[in-house]
């Protein structure tokens, strides 16, 4: 049980237009009341702005407007009050500490979010999706995130747990009264082709989220070549006149250290490759252990070659050193009119400098990492790591049931291998609670017991 009140500056810390120091709890109203010159807190209607100051002391600290959210409806499902103050880092600093001397308590980083899990008004899914969103880079991610919060996830698990569930009663029913008398043939002839179905679908699921994971988190890009081959210039190309650029770049654009763009809806994060491309002889120079550790930690190579010049022994041996990865080979400068390095797969030549064949790399990196196959109406991805792995789990659990099937071994260890199932997805949507089961299974199929 909640009961006290927590109070956080909800807006980032710097100067803006506005700051906006938030409460959350049963005191919530009852002390912004006691700082607030202005309407009644206490009197007013939910879901109301009010117009005031907040004084301390007798000391005037800021003209403000105040919102007053009523439990029940609201984000925390407590009473949560919003006090908008002038953007200044001071004065917001100001205001949440007078509310803690009136007895609210500092607010740790998601504690807003983890009331409104806890009071049992969203569920772990819809809770990591606020974080999504505010990380979102790009459209596409935004709509994920978007899903996320709408329950879209939520529901996705459940769906899967209420199969599951069916299975399970199967088991019990037959257990408690038994149909069939063999066991073995129950197993075979309904428990197992409903095992193998669910299977089918978190198949189809995990296929799909390793789009979903480069839609939320990005691609880890290297682009790579010998000095002067043109990487900054396609970089430039790439951004599109800083468009594209969706984080702080750091370093010059001569020489970008790290950063994320934007290309085509697909979010790169570059990766720090300046030891590699400092010198002629860079593999010498930073070691092949460094060049193996970037090329490691990409996702994709942006290989760049000079169209002008021959294969120098250090290309050859990044050549090598990439050739597992995904990767595409550019081959820029062809606006100057020489012989094409030939025989690489995905190939693409371009003119950094005349700005052609970029959207082709767009075309190839979509290719690369969707095969053609994402659909953007429904984006209902799952996305997140901790999500994809509790999902591997339950694959686990399903498999080694299937397995126990076919080894013949009691119906009583299928089952538990489907209830761990059942408890992994749980996990997802953050339904731990052991007697969860069996109060659904109760609720859903009387048994008249
Ligand atoms: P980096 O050292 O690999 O980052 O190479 P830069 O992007 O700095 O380019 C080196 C030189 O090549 C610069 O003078 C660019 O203007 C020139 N350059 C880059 N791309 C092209 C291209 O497509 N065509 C031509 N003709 N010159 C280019």
């Amino acid at each position: 049980m909640i009961t006290d009140t927590i109070a956080q500056i909800s807006s980032a810390l710097g100067q803006g237009a506005i700051s906006i120091v938030r409460l959350s709890g049963k005191d919530s109203i009852a002390i912004a009341n006691k700082l607030f010159k202005g309407p009644d807190l206490s009197t007013v209607k939910s879901h109301t702005v009010h117009y005031g100051h907040i004084f301390y002391n007798s000391k005037n600290i800021d003209e403000v407007l105040i919102t007053v959210f009523k439990a029940p409806k609201t984000f925390t499902t407590e009473d949560i009050v919003e006090i908008h103050c002038h953007g200044g880092v001071y004065v917001a600093n100001k205001i949440l500490e007078v509310l803690l001397f009136e007895g609210a308590r500092s607010a740790n980083p998601g504690e807003f979010t983890e009331r409104a899990f806890l009071n049992g008004r969203i569920d772990l899914t819809q809770a990591e999706a606020v974080m999504d969103i505010i990380n979102a880079k790009s459209d596409l991610s935004l709509t994920l995130a978007n899903k996320g919060l709408d329950g879209d996830i939520y529901k996705l698990v459940v769906d899967l747990r209420t199969d599951l569930l069916n299975i399970i009663a199967h088991i019990e029913v037959n257990i408690d009264y038994p149909e069939y008398e063999d066991v073995i043939e129950l197993s075979n002839s309904i428990i197992k082709p409903r095992i193998e179905k669910l299977l089918t679908k978190i198949n189809d699921l995990l296929e799909k989220a390793s789009y979903g994971k480069v839609i939320r988190d990005g691609v880890k890009t290297a682009i790579i070549g010998k000095p002067n081959v043109g990487k900054s210039s396609l970089l430039n190309a790439l951004l599109r006149e800083d468009k594209a650029i969706v984080t702080e770049i750091k370093g010059t654009t001569r020489d970008i250290v790290e950063g994320s763009i934007n290309i085509g809806g697909i979010i790169l994060n570059l990766i720090d490759t300046a030891g590699i491309r400092e010198s002629d002889d860079f593999i010498e120079r930073i070691g092949i252990d460094k060049a193996k550790s970037v090329i490691n930690e990409a996702e994709l190579i942006l290989f760049v070659l000079d169209n002008n010049q021959t294969l120098s022994e250090d290309d050859e041996k990044l050549l090598e050193l990439t050739k597992e990865k995904k990767r595409i080979i550019i081959i820029n400068k062809t606006d100057l009119d020489k012989e094409l390095y030939h025989n690489f797969d995905h190939t693409i030549a371009v003119s950094a400098l005349h700005k052609t064949g970029i959207e082709d790399i767009e075309l190839m990196i979509k290719q690369m990492f969707f095969s053609g196959e994402v659909n953007l109406t429904d984006l209902t991805y799952i996305s997140n790591a901790r999500h994809i792995g509790k999902l591997k789990e339950t694959k686990e659990s399903l498999v080694d049931s299937i397995k126990a099937i076919k080894d013949s071994l009691p119906i009583d260890m299928v089952e538990i291998d489907l209830k761990n199932a059942w408890s992994t997805l749980g996990e997802i949507i953050g339904d731990t609670s052991s007697t969860s089961l069996l109060d659904e299974l109760f609720s859903k199929f009387c048994l008249g017991k």
